[in-house]
């Protein structure tokens, strides 16, 4: 019979970069869940969803999601969506005796000023930065229910904590998408001046969503030394780069000579983040992350040629 795989947030970004790695792949029943189907929020909907299927393995992606102001305007929303959408699926695998789950924190679970490179102990160090808040402790929510969890079952947890991703299936939306498809879908709508938010001093590392896809198939089937893990998922330190050098390579993909204007009234997130690709080299010694000039011109192209239907 069968492995039944579920993948909430399956029409997401990194849902659908799954998508694209699995679709020729018939090892396991796939089941790619969007919030039509099922709204995760609701633990009635969410257990009969559960009762209906029988899902061996979860990829649990699903989460109110957002850029910077999208989390500074909709703090308590992401606080309290993503702590009932977390704990429905924790309760439910719990209940339905699902073997593995693969959950996604975020480096946004960290606060400032912590010994960089950050290492995933360090979680609870400091209170989050106050711009991501409740998106942030709903995360580490999450870690401490999968750890909790994995003491009083025999079910398998992998949370991995990524930097930024990116990738063809973002959210481009100017007002709360990332900061990365923002600054695409800016400047390809600029005409004579491209206007950003804030200095653009801050550093950031970037995952493609093809490679982080990647990296959760690997951890769908691979052997696990321990019930419970939890590791940082992010490029090495030398792949770090400042916002304003992001634009530069942006700007150079889309052929854009107008001005850029640095807007330092507005507000920035923080400063940094910086891990590096120790803790996912334990696991996966070999990854190797695609190089951002090639993951950004795969981007780039296809937004320009699917401008009419990108999220936006
Ligand atoms: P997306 O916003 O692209 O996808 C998230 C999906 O969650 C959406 O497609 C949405 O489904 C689904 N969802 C939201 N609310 C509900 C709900 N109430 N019930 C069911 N489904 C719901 O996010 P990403 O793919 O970028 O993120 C995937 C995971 O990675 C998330 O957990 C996120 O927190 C984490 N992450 C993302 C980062 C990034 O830079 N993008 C960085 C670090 C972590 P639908 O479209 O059907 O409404």
């Amino acid at each position: 019979m069968n492995v039944k795989l579920l993948v909430t947030g399956g029409y997401g970004l990194v849902g659908k970069s799954i998508q694209e790695l699995t679709s020729k792949t018939t090892k396991y029943e796939y089941v790619f869940l969007s919030s039509k189907e099922c709204d995760l929020r609701d633990s009635v909907a969410c257990q009969k969803f559960f009762s209906d299927n029988n899902f061996d393995i979860v990829i649990h992606l699903a989460n109110v999601v957002a850029g910077l102001y999208g989390n500074i305007n909709n703090n308590y929303t992401m606080l309290v969506d993503n702590i009932k959408i977390n704990t429905n699926i924790l309760e439910c695998c719990k209940k339905y005796k699902v073997k593995r789950l693969v959950n996604i924190l975020s480096t946004c679970v960290f606060g400032n000023d912590l010994k960089y490179p950050l290492t995933s102990n360090q979680m609870y160090d400091k209170i989050p930065d106050s711009s991501n808040e409740g998106y942030s402790y709903s995360k580490r929510l999450l870690a401490t229910g999968s750890k909790l969890l994995t003491t009083s079952s025999d079910i398998e947890i992998v949370s991995l904590i990524p930097t930024n991703i990116f990738g063809k299936y973002d959210n481009f939306n100017i007002d709360n998408g990332h900061v990365f498809p923002v600054l695409i879908a800016k400047t390809f709508n600029a005409e004579k001046n491209l206007i950003i938010k804030g200095t653009g001093s801050c550093y950031r590392q970037f995952i493609y969503a093809c490679d982080f896809a990647k990296i959760i198939l690997h951890f769908v089937d691979c052997k696990l030394q321990k019930q419970f893990n939890q590791l940082i998922v992010g490029p090495p330190v030398k792949d770090e780069i400042t916002i304003k050098e992001l634009i530069n390579k942006i700007v150079k993909e889309f052929d854009f000579n107008g001005e850029i204007i640095y807007d330092s009234s507005f507000p920035e997130g923080q400063h940094k983040k910086t891990v590096d690709d120790s803790e996912l080299l334990e696991y996966i010694p070999d990854f190797k992350f695609t190089p951002l000039e090639e993951s950004l011109k795969e981007t780039v192209d296809y937004f320009k040629q699917n401008y009419e239907t990108v999220r936006k």
